[in-house]
């Protein structure tokens, strides 16, 4: 519902038109990334984003909000039904933003977090020295194992006990297994922390039962919309426990955050409506066939795929073992040929994050074009033959339009 023709400025014109020619020409493969529906653009991008409504659901700072209450109902009743939750907070604008108000809610600053480590799949805002979390909080991290490339449980519990932490983060950013939220939960109990599991990633997963649901085991689940959940750019927090979602209430508003952005909202209340149509949960279950399809294929070439495989959405692609050239440079070539992904540091990793040995390849987005099985290996075959330089960048690129034109974006 675009109320008048806008005489929008031609230079922003301009990024609006290109990024829709990128969007629909490229293979997106960044594992965080996806392509939303119409009705979430409209609603994102609607006269919702006129109003003023600090606070919540009928306790508002502001006059007028009769409608924009229902949206945000909407959408607790939704992502509460989503996930099998109890409470929910759908304001966060971001996830960063969900899992600072956690930590504001949840401890002192001073206080200590645990985290998977940044450069072995991990967040930011799990720890990081350069993130609020690493420099209001002492933190300390785990890793993984080093031979199965898993999380080393032992380990966390054994660096649980000794640092006693008063909050563990299970999640991840670059973690192709399933996370064990049962055992987290056990080694959380052992040394008395809260247990905060970030499922940004995972999300759309969860919501299907594609990958166990930490709700039940977490003191609190903090997210992103749009991801594998496929809404709009966002965050929202859920626990079962009513001090606690007091605690955060009071924390995204009025603590780090003002007016919510309700034409966000709506788009979110949107996206959870989508995903509990059974139709999310066959896409879902393409997403994993994908990634899968595509993973077989590089180990079948002689490529070490982290882990030796994936259960999720995403895979590591170790580069420079098989090829030797960094993760940068791999990303460098693809983007030539029209291929997006990003350089990711591997677990043990010899080179620092700028240029990395690895590349992250995710399967969301390109699933919701529509591509299956046989174009993920389709594609594993063109990178292959783009990073050992077997044929012409000519070629490759139209091996791409092949792929981008039989699956419309947008149209
Ligand atoms: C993407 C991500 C976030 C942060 O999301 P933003 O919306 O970019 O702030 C937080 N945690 C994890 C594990 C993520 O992957």
């Amino acid at each position: 519902m675009i109320l008048v023709i806008i005489e929008m400025d031609k230079r922003l014109k301009a990024v609006l038109d290109k990024e829709l020619y990128r969007e629909q020409h490229n293979i997106e493969l960044i594992a965080s990334e996806n392509f939303v529906s119409k009705d979430i653009m409209e609603l994102q991008g609607s006269i919702l984003t006129n109003k003023y409504a600090e606070g919540y659901p009928h306790k508002r700072y502001y006059g007028g909000c009769e409608n924009v209450d229902v949206a945000e109902e909407l959408a607790i009743e939704y992502v509460c039904k989503l996930f099998n939750a109890k409470y929910a907070n759908v304001q966060p604008h971001s996830g960063s933003s969900a899992n600072m108000a956690v930590y504001k809610a949840l401890l002192n600053p001073g206080d200590k977090i645990m985290g998977l480590d940044l450069d072995q799949g991990g967040h930011l805002t799990h720890g990081y020295k350069v993130s609020f979390s690493g420099k209001d909080y002492v933190s300390v991290s785990y890793g993984l194992n080093k031979d199965t490339e898993l999380i080393d449980y032992d380990e966390v519990e054994r660096i649980a006990i000794l640092e006693k932490p008063k909050l563990i983060v299970a999640g991840a950013s670059a973690y192709s297994r399933i996370i064990d939220f049962k055992r987290f939960r056990s080694i959380a109990d052992k040394v008395g922390a809260y247990l905060m599991v970030d499922m940004a990633h995972i999300a759309g997963l969860v919501a299907t039962g594609l990958h166990p649901s930490p709700v039940e085991y977490a003191d609190v689940v903090t997210s992103t919309t749009h991801k594998t959940l496929r809404g709009p750019r966002g965050g929202f927090i859920l626990t079962n426990d009513e001090d606690i979602i007091k605690k955060i209430n009071k924390t995204v508003f009025p603590g780090i955050q003002g007016g919510p952005l309700m034409h966000v909202i709506a788009a979110k209340a949107e996206c959870f409506y989508e995903a509990l149509d059974p139709n999310f949960k066959t896409y879902g279950e393409q997403v994993i066939k994908n990634i899968k399809a595509m993973s077989d294929t590089f180990i079948e070439n002689g490529y070490h795929v982290v882990s030796n495989g994936t259960d999720n959405h995403l895979i590591l692609l170790d580069v420079k073992s098989k090829l030797n050239i960094s993760g940068a440079e791999a990303e460098e070539k693809l983007g030539r040929i029209n291929i997006t992904v990003n350089k990711n540091k591997i677990p043990n990793d010899t080179l620092g994050a700028k240029d990395a040995s690895g590349i992250r390849i995710g399967s969301p987005a390109m699933t919701t074009r529509g591509l299956k099985e046989k174009d993920f290996i389709e594609i594993a075959k063109i990178i292959i033959d783009a990073l050992e330089n077997n044929e012409s960048e000519q070629k490759l690129i139209e091996r791409v339009e092949k792929i981008v034109m039989e699956y419309p974006l947008y149209e």
